[in-house]
């Protein structure tokens, strides 16, 4: 295939399709609107901290070397990953902390002195967790464009339909008993973006991805990932241009032509889309856009996020690389995120510190936090709210690593729905996309390829396969795959 193909943004998803479709042969350029490519992955420097702004926990190595070996080549050609010990820990009520160690046999233990009895327990639904890993992530994933229902049937999926007719909730609590493990194993399903209690039981693959293949890191942050990515398309021939502002598809009786970016006209043959899939649409004339404000406004969206990233000139106690401060009621969190949208009354918190094992990324005896309370998307954001909810984390914080914080604080951005709209052109500021919940999985998502457009196409977190890196790449590859199938002549 020898086409011009433009992709509109620099997330993973786009960064993926790239790469792929400059293997076959095509002309591809890839326009981002902001100053750097990496989407919701950029990286934040400031006074000698480096702050990951947006992904954090780099789970399913396999999917990440899998794209490589697209191209010939391994991760290690262009990133040093280093698995963490303990993955991370979770911090509940009374101090009870509990640490994720780098190994299945070591959590069994764990659970064992938490719950007798519960050992043996979690190697089975590990083990049957390992099993639906193999059958979606290593293999239906990448088979399933969602252009029909029938993608989804196939004998391994016929003989899983059980785990399709349950959530992950009610999975985890007919086998586990304290509230703690509860809600270690239900944690993972979150970043599918949608309620254990909503999220098919079939799911469970992420707490593999998570006890069984565990957490890693890359050397200086995940906007290594981007990088690699953007150097092995450059050696493909993929241009990028960054400060590009796509502003309007330029449509010809339902075909596309071109895009208006920077008040140019940039004619090309096919478009593939990586911003936020509402956004993109709304680039096109009325009649050639295929949902409508309805459609949208009756989805479940992954979460927004309120995030801070702070330096300190000091090094922290009784933290590790990456926390979860589970101190407070999960339901009702949940609740004022996806039933009574609302700011939450006592938050849940994930903070993280690179520094903690990557010293390189903060300066000399200093630390860099960065902290995250998933929100409802949409929410009214200003800095009072933002002032405030930063004095109930800091707090928490000193109070678990029993340790004073505030006069160490040297640095402090903050990050929410506004800025998530500005940046990113994010429907409602979302964080990361559009949940995978029963109803919106495979053919049931907005679909790759526009059906009143024929030659657009969209990709990343909106579409297939969902929220999170792995599925972005997956998602890359997919698009390309249908733009080879649908463009070759
Ligand atoms: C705070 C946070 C934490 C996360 N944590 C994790 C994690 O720990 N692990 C994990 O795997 N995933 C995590 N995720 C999810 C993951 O980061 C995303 O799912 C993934 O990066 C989305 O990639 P994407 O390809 O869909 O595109 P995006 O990253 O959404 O990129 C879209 C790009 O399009 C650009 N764009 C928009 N409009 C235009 C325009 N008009 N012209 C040109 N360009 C435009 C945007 O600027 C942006 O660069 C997290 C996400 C967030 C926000």
């Amino acid at each position: 295939m020898n086409k011009s193909i433009s992709i509109i943004g620099s997330g993973f998803s786009s960064l993926s399709a790239a790469c792929y479709l400059a293997k076959q042969g095509n002309k591809v350029t890839v326009f981002e609107k902001n100053n750097e490519f990496g989407g919701r992955a950029r990286q934040l420097k400031a006074k000698g901290f480096t702050f990951d702004m947006g992904p954090s926990f780099y789970w399913m190595p396999d999917v990440f070397e899998n794209f490589f070996n697209d191209f010939n080549k391994k991760t290690s050609d262009y990133y040093q990953l280093t698995k963490l010990n303990p993955g991370y820990s979770v911090y509940f009520n009374d101090n009870n902390t509990i640490p994720i160690e780098d190994s299945l046999e070591k959590i069994c233990e764990r659970f064992e002195r938490i719950e007798a009895g519960s050992s043996d327990k979690l190697k089975k639904f590990i083990h049957n967790a390992k099993d639906n890993y193999r059958v979606a992530v290593l293999d239906m994933i990448y088979k399933m464009p969602g252009e029909s229902p029938l993608e989804l049937i196939t004998i391994d999926t016929i003989k899983k339909v059980r785990y399709f007719l349950t959530n992950i909730r009610r999975e985890v609590r007919k086998d586990f008993k304290n509230p703690m493990l509860r809600a270690i194993l239900e944690f993972p399903v979150l970043f599918l973006g949608a309620k254990p209690s909503d999220t098919p039981a079939f799911y469970n693959f992420m707490n593999f991805a998570d006890f069984g293949l565990g957490t890693f890191q890359p050397k200086n942050g995940f906007y290594d990932v981007v990088q690699g990515m953007i150097s092995l398309g450059k050696s493909l021939g993929v241009s990028y241009k960054n400060n590009s502002d796509v502003k309007k598809i330029i449509t010809k009786d339902n075909k596309l032509v071109g895009l208006e970016i920077n008040e140019n006209f940039i004619e090309c043959d096919i478009v593939i889309s990586g911003a936020d899939y509402n956004f993109t649409e709304k680039l096109l004339p009325k009649n050639l856009r295929q949902y409508s404000e309805n459609y949208w406004n009756k989805r479940t969206l992954a979460p927004s996020s309120l995030l801070f990233y702070v330096g300190f000139n000091k090094k922290l106690n009784n933290i590790e690389h990456h926390n979860l401060i589970f101190d407070t009621d999960f339901d009702q969190h949940a609740v004022e995120i996806y039933d009574d949208p609302k700011w939450p009354t006592n938050p849940l918190l994930y903070a993280s510190f690179t520094s903690k094992t990557h010293k390189h990324t903060a300066p000399e005896g200093c630390e860099n936090g960065v902290f995250l309370i998933p929100i409802a998307p949409n929410l009214e954001d200003n800095q009072q709210i933002r002032d405030k909810y930063f004095d109930i984390l800091i707090n928490k914080l000193e109070k678990i690593t029993k340790q004073d914080l505030t006069d160490n604080i040297i640095y402090q951005e903050s990050y929410c729905v506004n800025d998530f709209i500005n940046d990113y052109n994010s429907y409602k500021g979302n964080a990361y996309g559009l949940a995978n919940t029963l109803f919106q999985t495979a053919f049931l998502r907005p679909r790759l390829k526009s059906k009143k457009v024929s030659n657009l196409y969209f990709c990343g977190q909106l579409t297939v396969p969902g929220p999170g890196v792995p599925p972005a790449l997956v998602s890359g590859k997919l698009v390309s795959d249908l733009v080879m199938k649908y463009e070759e002549n």
